[in-house]
């Protein structure tokens, strides 16, 4: 079964922007999403226009702020500052990758932790790991989403989760963990990757290598989640980390790239800024 994130957020997508138009009558307005992009990176630049065309889908409002890539860090984390004390300001996200010259994890530090949508302050990944309420990083949180819509029973399988950055690797062998998996993870100096991989039940693959993970490298009924998204190096298309037509016909489950993971990632931050806004508006009632 090829599990389609783009139907799945498509029906979310259209779920929020009912509930979002009931906001004007409870609360007085609609979420406010503020986005900066830095440069002009032509991936950067795509997400940023997917991330507008999810808000206008779901009635969010959107400001995309651009800001060349001569801004200074200082200059970035003052306007976040200034973001940060604006009340018409539900979610903040800086796009990254950032220039070298900014370091992405002051900024990750200067959005607060209540405008944090994208889950990734420091305050809200320790609340994550000490199951307090918190942001919940999208792409970790739209990999549960797919899973459960598919129906793949989590609490007792055997999750692999190759790759362990603090945006995908971590958070998802964390959300898996409280569904009750057993969990792996495993990384670039992991022994045998492939006995690691073929022992999954669950398999949840985040590396950014094409097609790196080989047919050989899965059993048969495995619930594949292919995070990776990288340019076939043949044919200049998009394709994932995994061998998706070799693993297709083994896999019980898989998600494909594109159409997988990537849509939901924009879907639950949709979600989460919905989520900002109404514990602001429900805050200061
Ligand atoms: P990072 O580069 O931060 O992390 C990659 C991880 O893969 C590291 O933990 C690294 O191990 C591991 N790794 C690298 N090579 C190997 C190897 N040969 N064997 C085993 N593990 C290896 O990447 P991200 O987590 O940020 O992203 C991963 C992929 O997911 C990228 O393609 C990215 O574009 C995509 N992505 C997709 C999203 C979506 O919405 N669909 C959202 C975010 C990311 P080590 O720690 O040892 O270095």
């Amino acid at each position: 079964m090829i599990i389609s994130g783009k139907e799945l957020s498509a029906k979310l997508k259209a779920e929020m922007a009912e509930q979002v138009a009931t906001f004007p009558a409870k609360y007085g307005r609609v979420p406010h999403l503020v986005v900066i992009l830095v440069g002009e990176d032509p991936g950067s630049v795509s997400y940023v226009t997917g991330k507008a065309k999810a808000c206008e889908v779901t009635g969010i409002r959107n400001t995309t702020i651009r800001k060349p890539v001569s801004i200074t860090q200082g200059e970035l984390l003052s306007l976040i500052e200034e973001l940060n004390k604006d009340d018409s300001v539900d979610g903040i996200l800086v796009q990254l990758p950032l220039p070298r010259h900014i370091s992405e994890s002051k900024v990750i530090e200067t959005i607060c932790k209540e405008k944090d949508v994208d889950g990734f302050h420091p305050l809200n990944v320790a609340a994550l790991w000490q199951k307090q309420p918190c942001t919940v990083a999208c792409t970790p949180k739209g990999i549960i989403r797919l899973l459960k819509a598919a129906g793949v029973t989590i609490s007792g399988k055997r999750a692999v989760v190759v790759g362990r950055s603090n945006i995908v690797g971590l958070p998802v062998s964390k959300l898996l963990l409280d569904e009750n998996a057993t969990v792996t993870i495993a990384h670039s100096r992991t022994a045998d990757l492939p006995s690691v991989t073929r022992s999954a039940e669950i398999l949840v693959v985040a590396i950014g290598r094409p097609k790196f993970i080989t047919e050989d490298m899965v059993s048969d009924g495995t619930v594949v989640i292919d995070v990776g998204v990288n340019r076939d190096p043949q044919t200049g298309k998009l394709c994932g980390d995994v061998d998706f037509a070799a693993i297709e016909p083994k896999a019980s489950v898989i998600t494909p790239v594109p159409g997988g993971v990537g849509p939901m990632t924009i879907c639950c931050l949709m979600e989460n800024t919905i989520e900002c806004f109404i514990r602001k508006m429900e805050h200061s009632l």
